[in-house]
């Protein structure tokens, strides 16, 4: 595409890949390592915007899949797109629905033109294409798109993998194709990103990263990895993608939440990340804090005047004990999700900011080994 310099690389660490880029789409700007909160259905559950703003998301992801779904286009379009309808200012990332049709939806059939599904919502029918989920996205107005991919069940075999991998060449084509059309005349143009797939596989890998290099893609979406290999095979693959993708645009690792896989991520020169699990740890208790995770219904928080986590800034840690937390989730009180949410997601971007200053320092490794000191305390 014609405008690759939405990508400005700011410093990388001297003795790693690691590295601080500032992102620029549609008049927003967005400094990397990110890692963005997830939306699903246009909210991340428990938090308002203002909430979001405050705890000091740049950028949040969305599921085109459930939205289309739920409200539906036609409510988006309405509204503008998302960004209006959920009252967020901040740029939105879409994922392109190829893994929710895989993951959530039944009776799929893929074919050369799409995948027909059926909604996990009604069983209702529906059949999308790339075409279809570009335009989707359209009316989502999302600041970066990502293009519909086919998803396999892992460990897959290689046969299936590389069949997986030509279909989704032939739809990032048609995507892009589409993108390139639909967005001509736009003043302020979205970005889109490949998605980069391939398994365990490293020369499905490098054939993905060729491809999607050749097409012009405005960053690369690293898909099936996190989704049920060892962590070792996980890195390995990583490493291997990583040493032969194009250092000019960004690399976003979808579903990756855990601070220990980001920390390792970013040293090997990955710029965004994606998960529900400080939410969905929340949901269940769980803080993520300096000196490891806090189950807040433990009896040994009942009583405990302290705050979740010393080191941390958000609101939850400026005002809260964690005997009120605990009391709270005990009861079942909604106001937990809420306070928990804020604090692990606040956590989360913290430590992408301490990557921040260990890049510009050139001391990524000593920050890394300060962090998993800290958090492996327990
Ligand atoms: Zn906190």
């Amino acid at each position: 595409m014609e405008n690759k310099s939405w990508t400005r690389i700011i410093k990388t660490d001297k003795n790693q890949r690691s590295r601080i880029a500032e992102l620029s789409v549609r008049n927003k700007k967005i400094v990397t390592p990110l890692f963005m909160p997830v939306a699903t259905q246009g909210s991340v559950k428990a938090l308002s915007s203002d909430d979001l703003i405050n705890v000091g998301t740049q950028c949040l992801l969305s599921n085109t899949y459930h939205l289309y779904l739920r409200p539906g286009l036609d409510v988006l379009k309405k509204f503008g797109g998302l960004g209006n309808f959920m009252r967020y200012p901040k740029a939105i990332l879409t994922d392109s629905g190829g893994f929710q049709v895989y993951s959530l939806s039944r009776l799929r059939k893929i074919t050369e033109q799409g995948v027909h599904f059926s909604s996990h919502i009604d069983g209702s029918s529906h059949f999308f294409t790339p075409e279809k989920v570009i335009d989707y996205e359209s009316a989502i107005n999302s600041d970066i798109w990502t293009h519909l991919d086919v998803c396999v069940k892992n460990p897959p075999q290689y046969s299936e993998a590389k069949e997986a991998l030509r279909k989704t060449k032939l739809w990032a084509k048609r995507s892009i194709d589409h993108f390139k059309k639909i967005t001509q005349e736009a003043e302020e143009k979205p970005k889109l990103m490949a998605i980069i797939q391939g398994s365990i596989f490293k020369d499905l890998r490098k054939e993905a990263i060729e491809y999607a290099t050749e097409l012009g893609f405005d960053g690369f979406a690293l898909g099936g990895l996190s989704v049920g290999e060892s962590k070792k095979e996980m890195f390995e693959t990583l490493d291997y993608i990583m040493e032969n993708i194009p250092k000019d645009r960004p690399v976003y690792f979808m579903g990756l939440g855990d601070p220990v896989d980001i920390w390792m991520a970013t040293k090997l020169g990955v710029d965004m990340y994606d998960c529900v699990l400080p939410t969905r740890n929340a949901r269940n208790g769980q803080a993520l804090t300096t000196y490891g995770k806090v189950y807040i219904k433990n009896a040994q928080y009942k009583n405990d005047d302290t705050v979740l986590d010393n080191e941390c800034d958000c609101y939850t840690c400026k005002n809260y004990s964690r005997s009120y937390i605990s009391h709270l989730y005990k009861s079942g009180e909604l106001l937990s999700h809420r306070l928990l949410s804020i604090h692990n997601i606040r956590f989360l971007l913290k430590q992408t900011d301490m990557m921040k200053k260990a890049i510009n320092e050139d001391r990524f490794d000593e920050s890394f080994n300060e962090f998993l000191n800290k958090y492996n305390q327990k």
